[in-house]
């Protein structure tokens, strides 16, 4: 039940986002189903929010939204933070890899986030998407197939 989950992610990442003054809201539809590992799913949430918070500064804004396509999940995570380079934006994904050490360090981050939520996602058969822009704020799509079987 991703409706259940992404609520229950919601609570807690509402909890961090107030300890540092950034607003978040969520917009999640109702009595979504759907086939795959809930432990696993949780994770692809819990990685992409931690990031938007991390890397948006007080005051700003992160946003999530889970939504049912026509044949996909669709999860979105935007936030009104640092935003990621252009040169940087094809290897957030890797093992390892974060943006300007230096910038990111005091977040004290191992750079496998993302490649976790990337794994993950396409072990459900979906893709992921990114669009940023530096010192505006990125966003995260999701795209989870609704009617396949996972093996
Ligand atoms: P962790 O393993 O704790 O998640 P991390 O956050 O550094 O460490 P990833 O989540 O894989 O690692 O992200 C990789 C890099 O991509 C980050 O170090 C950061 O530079 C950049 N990044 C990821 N999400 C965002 C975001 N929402 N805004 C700006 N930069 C981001
Ligand atoms: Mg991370």
């Amino acid at each position: 039940n991703i409706t259940n989950l992404s609520q229950e992610i919601s609570t807690i990442i509402q909890q961090q986002a107030y300890k540092k003054e950034i607003k978040f809201v969520a917009n999640i539809q109702n009595d979504i189903l759907i086939n795959g590992d809930p432990y696993r799913l949780k994770q692809v949430f819990i990685n992409l929010l931690n990031n938007a918070i991390n890397y948006t500064p007080q005051g700003g804004k992160v946003f999530l939204e889970v939504k049912l396509l026509s044949d996909y999940l669709q999860i979105v995570v935007q936030d009104s933070g640092i935003g990621i380079p252009e040169d940087d934006m094809n290897r957030i994904f890797e093992r390892f890899y974060r943006v300007d050490k230096a910038r990111s360090r005091n977040t004290g981050g191992t750079g496998l986030g993302l490649a976790i939520v990337k794994h993950i996602v396409e072990a459900h058969k979906g893709y992921i998407q990114v669009k940023s822009e530096v010192e505006k704020g990125s966003t995260f799509y999701v795209y989870l197939p609704m009617h396949k079987n996972i093996s």
